[in-house]
C-alpha cells in the first residue's frame, strides 16, 4: 500500500470565519461560570491562533486556584452551549471553495484529513457540522486538550498514525493555518507549513515566520499539492 499524505487544517480564519461570535460565546460562558466580572479582560485577548484552554488560563491567571479541572470542564460545556445557540442563528461561514476542496480531498484515498484547532472539540464539531464538513475531518488535536498549539499538532499526528490505513506512515504531512502559531505548530511536527493570509496577518507578516508557502485563497492548496507530488 502506498503511503498517504496527511493534511491537517486549522479552522478559524482557514476554513471559514465567524466575526465576533466566538468572542461573544466566550463572554457569555465566562459570566455564567465565573461571575459577572469574569470577562472584563476579554477585550484585550487576541483569539487569532490561540487555544481555548490558553485563553481560559489567561483570564483566570489572577486566581488560578479557581480553575479546577471540574470547573474547566464545566466551562467548556457551557461554552459549547453558548456556541451552539449562536450557530443556530448564524452558522459558521465557510470561505469560498472550502466545501468543494474538502469534498474532493476526502474522497481520495491518497489523503487523510485532520484538524489542529484551538477550538474545543465540541465547538469544532458543531462549527463544521453546521457547515456539513464534520465527517471529512475524522480526528484532530483540539483546544481543550492542551494550551499549547504545538502540542495539539503532536496529538493530531499521534491520532493520524493510529488511524486505520496509516500503518506505513505518511509520505508528507501538511498543516494549513492563518497565523504564525500555525506555522510554528507545523514545524514542530515536521509538516510543510501552508500559511493563508487574512485580515489578522498579511502575506508579509506570515512570510516573516518562514512557512513553506503563503497563499491568499485556500483553493490554491490543491495546486500546491499537485505540484509537490509532481516534483
Ligand atoms: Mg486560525
Amino acid at each position: 500500500m502506498s503511503q498517504r499524505r496527511l493534511l491537517l487544517f486549522d479552522i478559524d480564519g482557514t476554513l471559514g470565519r465567524h466575526v465576533n461570535e466566538g468572542r461573544n460565546a466566550y463572554d457569555k460562558a465566562l459570566r455564567r461560570v465565573f461571575g459577572p466580572n469574569a470577562s472584563l479582560g476579554l477585550p484585550q485577548v487576541s483569539f487569532a491562533g490561540a487555544t481555548d484552554l490558553a485563553i481560559l488560563q489567561h483570564l483566570t491567571q489572577d486566581a488560578p486556584e479557581t480553575l479546577t479541572p471540574a470547573l474547566q470542564e464545566t466551562f467548556f460545556d457551557v461554552l459549547h452551549q453558548e456556541y451552539s445557540a449562536i450557530y443556530k442563528q448564524n452558522p459558521f461561514g465557510l470561505f469560498p471553495g472550502v466545501q468543494e476542496m474538502t469534498e474532493h480531498l476526502s474522497k481520495q484515498s491518497e489523503f487523510l484529513l485532520g484538524l489542529v484547532t484551538g477550538n474545543i472539540e465540541t465547538c469544532a464539531r458543531t462549527k463544521l457540522g453546521a457547515a456539513g464538513l464534520e465527517k471529512r475531518f475524522r480526528f484532530g488535536g483540539f483546544g481543550n486538550e492542551h494550551h499549547d498549539r504545538n502540542e495539539l499538532a503532536r496529538i493530531a499526528l499521534k491520532r493520524a498514525n493510529a488511524f486505520p490505513g496509516s500503518e506505513n506512515g505518511f509520505s508528507e504531512i501538511w498543516l494549513t493555518g492563518d497565523t504564525p502559531k500555525d506555522i510554528e505548530a507545523a514545524k514542530t511536527i515536521g509538516a510543510k507549513a501552508v500559511a493563508i493570509s487574512s485580515h489578522h496577518y498579511s502575506r508579509e507578516d506570515l512570510q516573516a515566520h518562514q512557512p513553506d508557502w503563503v497563499i491568499d485563497d485556500i483553493r490554491e492548496l490543491l495546486e500546491l499539492l499537485k505540484t509537490s507530488k509532481d516534483s
